[in-house]
């Protein structure tokens, strides 16, 4: 039987090189766009998502189309960070294995200058790179583009929004006029657009799959949590899927670096990716990464553009990206080459908005879930170990000489017994971790406590800086929501909405906040106000004897030993379980469960961690290509 890739156009070399990669037949993208792309004629637009087969879909024409007898760059492929940029190289490599003179390079910022421009002189037909440090080796007159054929830009709405236009324009400008341009994109925003119709002549336009629809393979889960809840419930996803190989994502780097610091110190086996990092720093962690040495890693979203890593179980998007299409490329580190994977958001219940925002923009839905109880929890890893415990290899020469004495250490056991105990061993320490832990599923609307994304800062009974904290006796069973609760203040105080900070709406009272000056006019406003024939009385908080009555205090605060998890409880062995009632990380309201190695479950996978050389906060260095927040403006946001 004929090869199918060879029935596509491509030659032996090629088709032999991809079946070693283990490349049996094309994928939708790779069929659709190769006979296109081959012949060489036209300039090509193709909306499809990471994961798809997309480098070999451009990849493939390309090593038909140039001269390998001549040494001059012939294509030009730009992407956006410089792990893409590996791994395209890498591939080119790989698929041109067999062809004679090819030469790939591959032109990033924060490596050896000197190396690449070597490497350009040396002769290439095919250069990889990211634009900044492009745009400096043409400015240093290193490189001749007049014999470029074919442009690709790849992963082109994330150029755009990390701020490359200007640097496209710039090094397209030094290629020639009658160049082929194929562009290739996850999302097709105006400016993509744009760029197709500036660069581009009477492209022909592929769409992978609808268009902007998710990959088909990845389901959407979303669990709504309180803001305070949101790293607990990052650990119980981790410990409900025992095999979990998972990308998290944070919104900054500073609450990457937390966040896996956090982890760490639990006994996870994590680490952070993000654009502090210097270079070595951010090879090491990929490749523990890579290599299955690390189950969760904690990522920014450029740090982890274009990761391909096969296997990924799950993405988590611990906080929502700011711009929804960075949503697309976060989901798609999971469901590639065919598997499938699981995207779960963790929100607050203000953000249920978001998420009814993207199943429209990706046209699939997300499904609610409920996080798994503690017991569930304690279930499933003792089910995972007795698992392990069936399927474990045992080295017969080496544990045979010590059965006789096992078997004597077991003589007044019964078979029933020793599994018990064996069971017992890792299932106590769930137990004894999980057996009180506290429901964390947050119903929509309940948003007790929260105060944005981290939780109220301000102290019971006090407002945030800035604010006072007032008691209002209206609340939810009055049938207020906050926007009625909103307007209802801004109406009888006679002030604007946006003097208004907190509301926390309670049963048959609420509180709320406003700004320090305007706290008289709000008094003075209320005066003798009825509601529903009951007079409305403010007090300010603190002053109210009902302040905390029974009720949870508002703000992000969980007295200790008061119910909730058992904030007194210390094992020994440096605490399993909620490391003291309140204590609070610095800078956010986050309730953490899990002590220093006690409660968090260490490396199920049964590796050890290696050194912590790439957990470090880092130089601070910023690499070319790799811009951590790049302009994003132009970006769709919530
Ligand atoms: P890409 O979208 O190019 O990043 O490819 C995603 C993953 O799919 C990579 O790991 C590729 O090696 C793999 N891949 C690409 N094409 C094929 C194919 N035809 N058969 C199997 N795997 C593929």
């Amino acid at each position: 039987m004929t090869n199918p890739f060879k029935l596509l156009g491509i030659s032996d070399d090629v088709v032999n090189a991809v079946k070693d990669l283990g490349f049996e037949t094309p994928t939708p993208i790779q069929e659709q766009s190769i006979p296109v792309l081959l012949e060489g004629t036209n300039d090509f637009v193709g909306l499809a998502q990471t994961g798809t087969g997309k480098t070999a879909a451009f990849g493939l024409p390309l090593l038909e189309l140039i001269d390998f007898k001549s040494n001059k760059p012939q294509a030009l492929i730009l992407c956006p960070t410089r792990e893409l940029c590996l791994q395209i190289t890498n591939d080119l490599k790989n698929f041109s294995k067999n062809v004679a003179n090819a030469h790939v390079v591959a032109v990033y910022g924060g490596a050896n200058i000197m190396q690449q421009l070597r490497e350009i002189r040396q002769g290439v037909q095919i250069v990889v790179a990211t634009p900044g440090r492009m745009l400096d080796i043409i400015g240093r007159k290193a490189i001749d583009f007049s014999a470029v054929k074919f442009v690709v830009l790849d992963e082109a709405d994330e150029m755009l929004n990390m701020g490359f236009q200007d640097d496209i324009n710039d090094i397209l400008s030094t290629t020639p006029d009658d160049k082929k341009t194929w562009l290739f994109s996850a999302t097709m925003p105006a400016e993509v657009r744009r760029i197709a119709k500036n660069y581009m002549d009477n492209p022909v336009e592929l769409t992978m799959g609808t268009k902007n629809t998710g990959n088909v393979n990845i389901e959407h889960e979303y669990y709504i949590v309180r803001a305070r809840d949101k790293y607990a419930a990052l650990k119980r996803i981790v410990d409900f899927n025992p095999e979990i190989f998972a990308v998290v994502f944070c919104k900054t780097k500073l609450d990457t670096q937390d966040v896996a610091e956090h982890l760490i110190k639990d006994g996870y086996n994590a680490d952070a990716l993000h654009g502090d990092l210097s270079q070595q720093q951010r090879d090491k962690v990929m490749q523990r990464f890579r290599e299955r040495n690390m189950q969760l890693l904690i990522a920014t979203d450029v740090a982890a553009r274009g990761i391909d890593v096969s296997g990924v179980t799950h993405v988590i998007n611990y906080s929502l990206p700011d711009e929804i299409e960075s949503y697309t490329h976060r989901s798609g580190r999971t469901g590639r080459a065919g598997k499938t994977g699981i995207s779960i958001c963790i929100i607050n219940s203000k953000e249920v908005g978001k998420i009814r925002q993207l199943e429209r923009i990706i046209g699939k839905q997300f499904t609610k879930a409920e996080l798994p109880t503690g017991f569930d929890v304690c279930e499933k890893q003792l089910f995972s170990l007795v698992h392990k415990v069936h399927n474990v290899e045992v080295n017969v020469e080496q544990i045979d000489q010590y059965i006789p004495r096992i078997m004597d250490e077991f003589k007044d056991l019964s078979k029933e017994d020793v599994i018990k105990r064996f069971a017992s061993l890792e299932f106590n320490r769930f137990l004894d971790y999980y057996s009180k832990a506290p429901d964390l599923n947050a119903a929509v609307g309940d948003d007790r406590g929260e105060r944005g994304e981290r939780g109220e800062r301000g102290g019971r009974g006090r407002g945030s800086e800035g604010y006072t904290r007032l008691f209002i006796n209206l609340g939810s069973v009055d049938e207020f929501t906050r926007g009625d609760m909103l307007s209802f203040i801004c109406n009888n105080g006679k002030i604007a909405g946006k003097s208004v900070g907190k509301i926390d709406l309670k049963g048959v009272f609420s509180f709320f906040e406003v700004e320090d000056d305007v706290a008289d006019k709000v008094f003075e406003g209320f005066k003798s106000v009825e509601f529903n024939g009951r007079s409305v009385r403010i007090e300010k908080s603190g002053d109210s004897p009902r302040e905390g009555g029974g009720e949870r205090r508002g703000g992000g605060e969980r007295r200790s030993g008061g119910g909730g998890f058992g904030g007194e409880r210390r094992s020994g062995g440096g605490g399993g379980g909620y490391r003291g009632g309140g204590e609070r990380r610095s800078g956010g309201g986050e309730r953490r469960e899990g002590g220093n190695g006690g409660g968090g479950f260490r490396d199920f996978s049964g590796r050890s961690r290696d050194d912590k050389g790439g957990n470090t906060g880092g130089s601070g260095r910023r690499e070319g290509g790799s811009r951590e927040g790049g302009s994003g403006e132009r970006r769709k946001k919530w």
